[in-house]
């Protein structure tokens, strides 16, 4: 990264956090914890949510909630003082950051840092499922290990086998199970009745799709990647290309578009929360009492070297808690 251009980043990540203050409104602050390091490998950056469950005023029982959004909806802030996202942008010297950027221009052989912030910042406010896929065993789960909560993202995502739509439904799709593992790796015909791939239910998106929203799931299982993102091969180059698992040089994907902001409508963020999955208790869930839980990741680690304090003042300030990494892959 060539001198000087940690202030253009930073201005960069800002009209990120901007474009989501746009889009999602909140009473309290969220404050975003991001630093500028050398990942390395393929990997533009990852970000996630904190997780709290349980807090007093929540819509459901034992469901992680991105703090963020749970501060929302409680109304005050549940951890203050605390980050509500953290994650990583890497360093590159072929990030454009140029403002004048809009989508679909081509910007040759470079990324553009903006639409990777905008990804992320997506992640930590919602946008993440949480799943697990075993090769040895092919065993999937949707929940975490310690609690055996999911996350709220999956009170909306099922199979299009009608008998089982749900992940959440523990008899078709018992948690760490081949079928659930079926599910999440796109296969057909025998532990789950046919269906294909997982989708996205929520009414509000569906809405906005005009049909059940095809999430990202390949036949071989990717970690980081699947289950949280959109269908690549359905949403690359229209509307809904922010979600998808990976940017190319040139692209940019700064917009939140109507389908994805009808999923974030559905977590909460505008309107009631209404799960048919979550309707009621979930089979085999942990009764939590007192005060409220924080799933918090081991995963967090900051390393000094290279960081660029993007500490964001305002309504957007950025941390972490999902066992999963999402990634944002170059192509
Ligand atoms: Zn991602």
């Amino acid at each position: 990264m060539p001198p000087g251009e940690s202030s253009t980043l930073q201005q960069a990540f800002e009209r990120a956090v901007a474009t989501w203050e746009a889009t999602l409104d909140s009473s309290v602050e969220i404050r975003v914890e991001a630093t500028l390091e050398n990942i390395g490998g393929s990997t533009l950056g990852y970000m996630g949510p904190y997780g709290t469950a349980n807090w007093g005023t929540q819509p459901v029982d034992n469901v992680w909630f991105p703090h963020a959004l749970a501060d929302k909806i409680n109304g005050g802030d549940l951890a203050s003082g605390n980050y509500d996202i953290t994650g990583k942008m890497t360093c590159r010297d072929d990030w454009n950051t140029d403002d004048a950027s809009t989508d679909g221009d081509g910007y040759g052989g470079e990324y553009d840092f903006e639409s990777v912030a905008v990804h992320e910042l997506g992640h930590g406010l919602g946008f993440v499922g949480g799943a697990s896929y075993d090769g040895a065993t092919g065993n999937g789960g949707v929940r975490d290990d310690t609690n055996n909560f999911p996350w709220v993202y999956t009170c909306f995502t099922g199979s299009t086998n009608p008998g089982g739509r749900y992940l959440l439904n523990q008899n078709e799709f018992p948690e760490d199970s081949v079928p659930m593992g079926d599910v999440l790796t796109n296969k057909g015909g025998t532990s789950n009745g046919g269906a294909a791939g997982v989708y996205f239910y929520g009414d509000h998106a569906v809405n906005a799709n005009g049909g059940a929203v095809k999430l990202y799931s390949p036949d071989a299982w990717e970690e980081g990647s699947s289950y949280s993102h959109l269908d690549s091969v359905t949403f690359n180059g229209t509307a809904e290309d922010l979600m998808t698992p990976s940017i190319g040089p040139g692209d940019i994907t700064r917009s939140v578009g109507p389908v994805t902001q009808g999923m974030f409508n559905d977590f909460g963020w505008t309107d009631p929360f209404n799960s048919e999955a979550c309707a009621s208790p979930t089979p085999n869930a942990v009764t939590m009492q007192g005060m409220a839980t924080t799933y918090t990741s081991a995963f967090l680690v900051i390393e000094k070297d290279n960081v660029l304090p993007l500490a964001i003042a305002g309504v957007l300030v950025i941390i972490f808690g999902a066992a999963s990494i999402f990634l944002y892959r170059r192509k």
